[in-house]
């Protein structure tokens, strides 16, 4: 068996010693004489996986008792919608921070229910930076402000927590949840899908403080309304069960390591090499102001761009693989999740000195 040194940005990389796990457990999970994938949900063995997730999650997070820790399907993505309907309370207008494509997603969605005050844009710069706080036009009466503390595509990185005063502050973790400490009790809700730094496809995480569930109108879908989740334990209707229970495998992994100030610090690491390297070259160049730049998500592009494919057959030779940047900005990203071992990175850099010996 050989595995690959994987770079996506997700689904992606997964702890090698989760994926052992579950697969030791495929056919008989504790004795069950099943899989957890076969599994009813309702089953008191797969009620003690979700809450044994739930809980070691909130150790994690250090998640205070107020806030409701909620498992549901359809994605991030579900959640640009989710939030407005759920938090405008009778407000007509939300705050959005726009700091690329994933922002402008959000807010697409977010017009469709109510009107988006963008409070403030990195689009002049092609979104290669976090505007600052003092830059910031905060509506009047906005039910919300939403942020996308990383920006999964561009690489840009919130490394500071927004002060929005008594406004709902909601943030889009999706690629960096769980990649370091986070202080839950300064945001009304934080979201991810998992697929990023998590855990498998198809179960997306909310985390909502209690006053802001049960506000949403009269004649909401049930599966978009947080009060109906939150009432039934995120079981109201069959929840994302196989990918619970790897999400849970990997929590426990996280806790196994040291938590999440373990997991900062080897993300730091890892970060810092492969930037020293861009920053120590003409050759490669990193798009993104430096301040904020991105833990997880490293674009960079090689001078002249001519050179890209020729880079990307000689990584994927060394299995290096799924370095080719998003579609939409072109150039080569490298995704470093938690699950990426610190070897994946120093394989990366000793490649690209290569290469950069024989082009350059
Ligand atoms: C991937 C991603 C999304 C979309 O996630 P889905 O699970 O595909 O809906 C949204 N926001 C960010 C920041 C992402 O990285």
């Amino acid at each position: 068996m050989t595995r690959v040194f994987n770079f996506s940005a997700g689904p992606a990389v997964l702890p090698e010693a989760v994926l052992s796990q579950a697969r030791d457990e495929m056919l008989d999970w504790h004795g069950a004489g099943m899989s957890v994938m076969e599994m009813s949900h309702r089953s008191k063995e797969f009620v003690s996986i979700a809450e044994a997730a739930e809980a070691d999650l909130r150790a994690l997070l250090s998640i205070p008792d107020e806030y409701k820790v909620l498992f549901l399907q359809g994605g991030a993505t579900s959640q640009f919608s989710m939030v407005p309907q759920n938090l405008l309370g009778g407000r007509s207008s939300a705050d959005y921070v726009c700091t690329g494509e994933w922002s402008l997603k959000a807010i697409a969605e977010a017009q469709k229910f109510c009107t988006v005050n963008v409070a403030a844009s990195s689009e002049d710069k092609g979104f290669s930076y976090v505007p600052g706080r003092d830059s910031w036009r905060l509506g009047q009466s906005a039910g919300y402000v939403h942020i996308t503390s990383n920006e999964t595509i561009g690489g840009i990185e919130y490394h500071w927590v927004p002060d929005v005063g008594e406004v709902p502050l909601v943030a889009d973790m999706s690629s960096h949840l769980l990649s370091r400490p986070v202080d839950v009790a300064r945001y009304g809700i934080i979201y991810a899908g998992a697929q990023k730094n998590i855990g498998p496809a198809g179960l997306t995480i909310v985390i909502i403080r209690e006053d802001l569930v049960g506000h949403a109108p009269k004649g909401t879908a049930a599966m978009a309304d947080y009060r109906i989740h939150a009432d039934s334990g995120s079981m109201y209707n069959t929840p994302p069960t196989y990918a619970i229970y790897v999400a849970g495998l990997v929590f426990q992994w996280l806790k196994g390591r040291g938590g999440l100030e373990a997991m900062e610090k080897s993300n730091i690491a890892k970060a810092q090499l492969l930037y020293d390297y861009l920053d120590s070259t003409d050759f490669y160049e990193s798009p993104v102001a430096v301040r904020d730049r991105s833990r997880m998500n490293v674009p960079f592009r090689i001078k002249g761009g001519e050179l890209d494919a020729a880079f990307l057959a000689k990584t994927k030779q060394r299995g290096l693989v799924q370095l080719k940047g998003h579609r939409s900005v072109g150039g080569m990203r490298a995704s470093i999740y938690n699950a990426m071992p610190i070897e994946g990175v120093q394989a990366l850099v000793e490649c690209m000195r290569e290469f950069e010996l024989d082009h350059g």
